[in-house]
This record gives C-alpha cells, structure tokens and sequence, in this order.
C-alpha cells in the first residue's frame, strides 16, 4: 500500500451504495424484524432482482427471516436443516453458489409455501460469524442467468454487513453453537492425522483467542485507509525483524520460508484487494477479514497441496494484520506459555510456531494441516509432536481442559479420565524407555550377531536433519534430496544459497560420507516459481516430466546445481546420485553435464573436489535389463523402493486406498531386489536401499537376507533396525531365504515374522 489508492470500481461502488443504507438502517430505532425487512428491500432494488432472502439460523435450522419477492407467508415458517437443500448447503460447506437453473441443482429443495418456482436463477453466500455460518443471503431472478462476479463480490461484503446487524440485534446467538459443544463436560477421544509422531500432554491453549469484529460499515473512508496503511507497516516490519532472528540461523529453510511471508507481505495485489474493499465502505477490520474469507473460499477449491500451503501462509499474515489494525489480544505466544500446553489453531503459520517457547510446547493439533505444508517441516525440526485434521478440535475442546496427545496413533483423548490418562502414562513410558535403550545403541556398530557389518546412513534433506547424523550414530547420510530446499523456497535457490547448504552438510558430517541426489522435482513436486506453461497439470505425474528427465532438458538447473555441489565439496569426495534414471544414457548424460562443469571450474581455477563418485537410483523397474551397460560407469547404485515399488505394481504412492494393498515383502519386490543384488555382484559396484521400506525392522532384515548390506533410512528408524541387526544371525536367514523367495506363502509378511521369532530377532514390537 504504497501509492495513491486506485479509483473504486464498479463492484465497490454498488456495495458502497447498499452499504451506506445498511448504515441507516442499522442507526435507525426500529425493531430487528423491520430493519431485516427493509435490508431486503434495499439489496433486492440496488441489485435489481425480483428476490431477496434472509434466512438465519434457529435452534438449528435455517428460518426464513425476511424476504422481498417470496411469499410473505412463508416467514417463519420455511425452515431448512444445515445441509438441506441449496440454502441449508451453503451455510453447511461455507460456500457460494451461483446457479441459472436452481432447480437443477442436486441439492435443490422445493418449497410450495414460498411460491419460489417462478424463479430460476439463483445466488445464495454464507453470513458468516466467528468461522461459521449463522444464516444465508440470497437472490432469485426469473430469467435463467447467471449472477455477474460484481454481483456475487457485493452479495458478499453485504452479508458481513449483515453478520454484524444480527448480532447486535440478538437475532441469533452464535455462541450458543459453540458453546454447546464444549458444554460437555464427558472425556471426549478426537481422531486425526499424524503430521509429525510423537506423544504429549498438557493443558489446551488456543494459539489465537478468537478476534470479533465488531464494526464493519466504515464511518470515514479515508481515516480506515489509513490504519490499513499504519497496520501494513508495522507487519513488515514485524516480518522483518522475524527474519533476521529466525532461530535455526541465517541461511537455513526457514529463512526461505520467511521469504515467503516476506513476498505475501509486500504484495501489491492482496494490499489493493484490502482497499477495494475499504472502497466499498468497509472498516479496516472488516476488509481484511473480507479478503481473507474470499480467500479461504478460493482455496477450498485447489487442488494442489503446495499451493494451499502458500494461501495458509497467506492466512496466517492476514490474522496478523487484523490483530495488528483492530488492537486486539496477541496470540497465546505472545502472552507466553505458563505450563506444559497443547497448541489448538484451526492451522497455523511457519512464523507463528516458531514464537512459541519450546519447553513448554507439547503438541500441536489442527484443524487442517498436511504434511507438506511449510509449518509441519518447522515442528519436525523443533521436535513437537502434531495432529492434523482433527475436524472438531475447535469446539470440542475449551482453553485449559486437559489434552493427551498421541499423534502416531492419530488420536487426542480430551477431559481424559482416570483410566485413560493411566494407560496413555504408561505408553508413554514405555516410548521414553523405548528411546533410552535405543539411545544407548547409538555408539554400538551396526554389525549383526555374526559378525557381518551393515552400513546404517540415513535419509535427509533440510538443514534440521543435519542434527540426526548425531543423534543417531548413522554412519553418513545415504539419501541427501536435495529438491527440499527448492520446494521450501518461495524463489529458485540461486547458486551461493545451494552451495551454502552443501557445505554444511558436508561440515556437520565430517568424515562420513553423504550422497547428494541432484534434484527430483517436477510432476507431482511441481515449484511454483517455475515457468507455468512447463510446470501445467500433468495426467500422471509420478510418471511426467520429473527428476532427470526434467533436469537434462533444463541443463541449467543442473549445471548450477553440479557448481554448487563441486565448490561446496572443495577438497572432499563428492557422491552425487541421479533420480529416476530410466536408460543408461540418462545417466552418461548427466554425469557427462558434471564431468564438463568440473572441466570449467578447473580451467577458472577454482577449488574442485578430491574425487567424485556417480551413482544412480534405481527406481524405475525397467532399468534392471540395462543395468549391466551400466555398471562399468558407475560407483554406486541406490535401490529407491518408495517408486521402485509403486512401479513395480502400477499402485500409486500416495493413494490412500492402495497404502495397504501390496505389501514390501511380497515376493515381486523381494524376488526383484534379490535379482538386482545379483547382477550387480560380480561388479564393483557399491549397492544399496535407500526408500522407506528399509527403515523397518522387519522389512530391513528381509532385505540384509536377500543381500542388501547398505541401507538408508528414515532417522527416526535407525535406533530400531540397530536393534534388529545387532540380534540378527545373517547367515542362518540367507540359508533360509532361498526357499522362502521360491515358495512365498499367501502371506509372505507372516513368513519373515515367523522366522523373526523363530530365531529371536528383536523386531522392536
Ligand atoms: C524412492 O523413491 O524410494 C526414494 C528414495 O526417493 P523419493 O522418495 O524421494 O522419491
Ligand atoms: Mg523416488
């Protein structure tokens, strides 16, 4: 909000003109029914349409509160439960419908009473208080058409109007909704997603008390502009200052993450969004809660979990800037944690979490959230255990209950009885003596009971993970992904930002080795920053313009990338690994593309690796028929078993419903290892897993049998599959394992167990 504000437009200058005589209305001394039906009256004729409906929510159900155009003497007699019908159906999603033919909608409900058939085009938003819908504004025509966006954009600022007039009047009470649930007093256990395992417990905080607005119609235009202005300011500021004191260091994703913040902050589109709708005749609050709730609209609608991600960001800084204009209460963080507390927000920004003293933070729950969004990477690396899309958290729970989290098993047992709150101790005991014993195995070798020993790395990929290396003793870091640092920037992570995290990757490693796999970006792990037209929808994007195949056409994200890794890794060994290799000539390729950029760094006598090591991942089943053209140009291979897998069996990786239905120890995918360990053994190929079958016990020991003796794991998995190593007898399971692999049973997993306990193999159960 830098320049002068641009002239209203149409849509602010009809919503203005409603507006100002809402205003009137509202100063006027008659009673709540007469000003609703003047309200009516007034949007009806400024929108010119035949039909004007206010519907308000009772006891439960939507009553018709006031109409021009219906008939008058279905008043107080129409009802209709949430969900019922069109109008029950916006106040029950939240959302708008825009309809020429409203009888053709599948939610359509028909009405005799209010003689309603005459008119075919309908539109109907949400009035929304407190995040809920407490009644319905709607219009009819007769002609079948649709509304224009002007109109819908009016219908919308109106009906915050409106939300301000019924509560005042007293007509519903949103409170009653809210309180009713968290009335209840009985122990309540609420479901959700494990965004980040763990367990904890503590009294319920709500991150943000909640915010009223209570004003919405602006009495002077141009001093509300101003405290837009005052509140945008002192935000960037804010954000800002954040920055520069981000807690996990300069330079760290959390810096990027910021960017974003930064980039939502100074953005001149959501500022001029903010001043149309103060040209409407909005106050400063009520605008950007305008803005925001078209946003939360919008974002209903996408698809693409990286892009919810960035409007969640977008979320989070527009909360800010209400609470910074309206004066109101900080966050519970601002206000500082007081005991051992469980964090409640509908979601939750990177920044925000970050304000909160961790000691004191035992869990987060939201109400939405997904794994990839940018503050589940801040809790992993704070090490704060989260629920996500605990629907009801919000009204089941109230500030200071009591809260146990256990977000592995999903679950988060509130106003926990006796019983329940003696089994979660004791789980939880069980889990810490569980990790104290598995501490104490860090500084053990990874050797099995006789004698063979396995190189146990781990799996990483943001600065935070370099922590892992010594926490869990691994012996270096098998998979270092390196798209993690693109996907977490809001812009492509120039050369020195590359180059910086490499290095201290390598720094913090010392003399373990790390394989850094170039970038695995594209199809589903799509950046937004990058070209559109190159980056649209693809049908099946695991099997798209991904990793490799999208670096070799890009030659200069790789090239960038093979500088970075070259100068970071000045005077080391440098291991570099290629994803998704699907033919042998990917990979001569790619390393080709590296081999001439270590030719010009040379030449510009600049510091060059020791050596370097290739390697690729063998993730694509179709490359084990090449495999032996291969091997003699390469010193290393990896097993992704993530894609290895999903390929294997046509089943997608992320689909929920297929998650159970193959299993990792079926004999497709053991046969299939067991055949790539040997034709790689005659070569001097080093070979190795590195997808998340290998961080469980189970699956780990089926693999060490078929001849794996490298694996890369998850860190959280290292403690337990140390365990299964050091008591398993290799040499007894690879006499056992050929028959196994040639007579699978129906239920192959039930084999390995058997085995497993015949031969007491610690399994971590
Ligand atoms: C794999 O596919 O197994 C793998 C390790 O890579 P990613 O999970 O990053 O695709
Ligand atoms: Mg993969």
């Amino acid at each position: 909000m830098t320049n002068a504000p641009p002239p209203p437009s149409t849509a602010a200058q009809s919503a203005r003109t409603i507006l100002t005589r809402l205003h009137e209305v509202m100063a006027s001394r008659t009673n709540a029914q007469g000003k609703l039906n003047q309200v009516v009256g007034i949007i009806g004729e400024c929108l010119h349409s035949e039909v004007c409906s206010i519907y308000l929510l009772r006891g439960g159900t939507l009553e018709l509160y006031a109409t021009r155009g219906l008939n008058q003497d279905a008043v107080h007699v129409t009802r209709l439960a949430l969900g019922e019908g069109l109008v029950g159906t916006i106040a029950q999603q939240i959302e708008t419908l825009n309809l020429d033919e409203a009888a053709a909608h599948p939610d359509f409900s028909y009405r005799p009473e209010t003689g309603e058939e005459l008119f075919h085009s309908f539109a109907g938003v949400p009035i929304i208080r407190r995040e809920q819908a407490v009644g319905v504004l709607c219009v009819q025509q007769s002609d079948p058409r649709r509304y224009e966006e002007i109109e819908i954009e009016t219908l919308q600022t109106v009906a915050m109007v409106l939300s301000e007039l019924i509560a005042n009047a007293d007509l519903v009470d949103t409170t009653a909704r809210i309180d009713a649930a968290a009335a209840d007093q009985s122990a309540q256990r609420l479901t959700g997603q494990k965004l980040v395992d763990g367990m904890g417990a503590g009294i319920a905080v709500f991150h943000q008390p909640r915010i009223t607005i209570e004003h919405t119609v602006a009495d002077d235009i141009e001093a509300e502009r101003h405290r837009v202005y005052a509140a945008f300011d002192k935000m960037r500021e804010q954000i800002d200052r954040m920055a520069s004191q981000a807690e996990f260091g300069i330079g760290g994703e959390h810096e990027e993450v910021l960017e974003t913040y930064k980039m939502f902050a100074y953005d001149e589109g959501w500022s001029r969004r903010i001043n149309e709708a103060i040209d409407s005749g909005l106050t400063a609050e009520a605008a950007i809660e305008r803005v925001q709730q078209r946003t939360r609209m919008r974002m209903r609608q996408i698809d693409d979990p990286l892009l919810r991600d960035r409007m969640h960001d977008l979320e989070d800084l527009s909360n800010r800037l209400i609470r910074i204009v309206s004066g109101q209460m900080g966050t519970a963080a601002q206000m500082g944690l007081r005991h051992d507390s469980i964090l409640i927000a509908r979601n939750l920004g990177p920044a925000e979490l970050l304000e909160y003293d961790r000691r004191r933070l035992k869990g987060v729950v939201l109400e939405e959230g997904s794994l990839t969004a940018h503050v589940i990477i801040v809790a992993r690396a704070m090490g704060v255990p989260v629920l996500g899309r605990a629907r009801a958290v919000r009204t089941a729970v109230r500030e200071g209950d009591l809260l146990l989290l256990d977000a592995g098993a999903g679950t988060l047992h509130v106003r926990p009885t006796q019983a329940v709150q003696d089994a979660f101790d004791a789980k939880l005991e069980l889990s810490q003596k569980r990790r104290a014993s598995l501490a104490a195995l860090r500084d053990l070798p990874a050797v099995t009971r006789d004698g063979v020993p396995i190189e146990l790395m781990i799996n990483a990929g943001l600065r935070e993970d370099i922590a892992a290396l010594d926490l869990t003793g691994a012996g270096g870091i098998g998979l270092f992904r390196t798209e993690f640092q693109f996907l977490v920037s809001a812009t492509l992570p120039q050369r020195e930002r590359q180059q910086r995290l490499y290095r201290d990757v390598l720094d913090a490693a010392g003399d373990r080795p790390v394989v850094f796999r170039t970038v695995d970006i594209g199809g589903d792990k799509s950046l937004p920053y990058m070209n559109v037209d190159e980056n649209a929808l693809e049908e099946n994007p695991a099997m798209g313009w991904r990793a490799l195949r999208l670096a070799l056409d890009r030659e200069g994200l790789l090239k960038v990338q093979a500088r970075a890794l070259m100068e970071a890794a000045a005077g080391r060994t440098l291991n570099v690994m290629f994803p998704m290799v699907s033919e042998p000539w990917e990979y001569e390729a790619a390393r080709d593309l590296f081999v001439r950029q270590r030719a010009w760094l040379k030449q510009h006598d600049k510091k060059l690796p020791a050596a370097i090591r290739y390697g690729a991942m063998l993730e694509v089943p179709g490359l084990i028929e090449t495999l032996d053209l291969m091997l003699p140009h390469l010193d290393f291979l990896s097993i992704g078993t993530n894609d290895l897998t999903q390929f294997l069996f046509a089943a997608d990786r992320a689909h929920p419903r297929l998650a159970e239905r193959y299993d990792w120890l079926s004999p497709t995918v053991m046969r299939y290892i067991a055949r790539v360990v040997k034709i790689v053994a005659d070569s001097k190929v080093q070979l190795g897993v590195c997808g998340e079958m290998g961080g469980r016990p189970l699956e780990a020991m089926a693999l060490l049998g078929v001849g794996i003796e490298r694996l890369s794991i998850t860190p959280a998995g290292v403690g337990r599959v140390k365990a299964m190593i050091r008591s398993l007898d290799l040499g007894a399971l690879r006499a056992d394992i050929p028959a196994i692999l040639a007579h699978p049973s129906s239920t192959p997993r039930a084999q390995y167990l058997d085995w497993a306990k015949a031969h007491g193999v610690d399994l971590g159960e």
